[in-house]
């Protein structure tokens, strides 16, 4: 993959590979053909942040967009509180931390960072329990760790990248029904 990476794609790509190729196939269709129940209230959390909902208060940067030079990323943060010079990013539901949310946030952290912003915590925020997943600020090790990802991102091939998935992955996809590598 040349070009500019998604920041939302690395927790996708780090759930399958194949699917930020098939994201990329049926972005343009309505997302009724593929999205489920937690997708949507995942989404819907989301909107609130990009349309400044999560509060009024002045202290909250809310969908502010940033660009990682050094691996060629673009997103938006979530939430960063100037206060606390903590970036959060927020899920309707979180039962467990997976690796891709938190190279998700090592990259919103570096945008912010090369923004100009200080950032001293990260954490994700589980909307429906109201609870909070500190991630400690990558160091040297982290980031080799990170760029591998990206790395491994800009590679992937459809036809040539050995395929990781396991079955109970692919009944949890979105587009189980639409994806010729899935396994149920
Ligand atoms: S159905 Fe399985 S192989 Fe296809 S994108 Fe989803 S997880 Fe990957």
């Amino acid at each position: 993959m040349d070009g500019v990476i998604q920041i939302s794609k690395i927790n996708d790509f780090i759930f399958c590979p194949h699917s930020i190729f098939l994201h990329g196939v049926y972005e343009s269709f309505h997302e009724n053909l593929y999205h489920e129940a937690p997708q949507k209230m995942g989404r819907s959390a989301h909107e609130k942040i990009d349309t400044g909902q999560y509060s009024s208060a002045k202290r909250y940067l809310q969908g502010t967009s940033v660009y990682v030079s050094k691996y060629n990323l673009v997103g938006k943060i979530d939430v960063y509180d100037t206060k606390e010079h903590l970036l959060i990013e927020r899920k309707h539901k979180l039962h467990r931390l997976y690796n891709g949310q938190r190279y998700q946030l090592y990259a919103q952290y570096l945008g912010l960072v090369e923004a100009g912003y200080t950032v001293n915590k990260l954490c994700i925020h589980s909307l429906s329990d109201n609870k909070r997943y500190p991630i400690d600020i990558p160091g040297a090790e982290e980031l080799d760790e990170f760029e591998k990802v990206i790395d491994a991102i800009r590679s992937y091939s459809v036809n040539t990248t050995y395929q990781t998935v396991t079955k109970a992955k692919c009944e949890n996809c979105i587009y189980r029904q639409l994806c010729h590598k899935s396994l149920c």
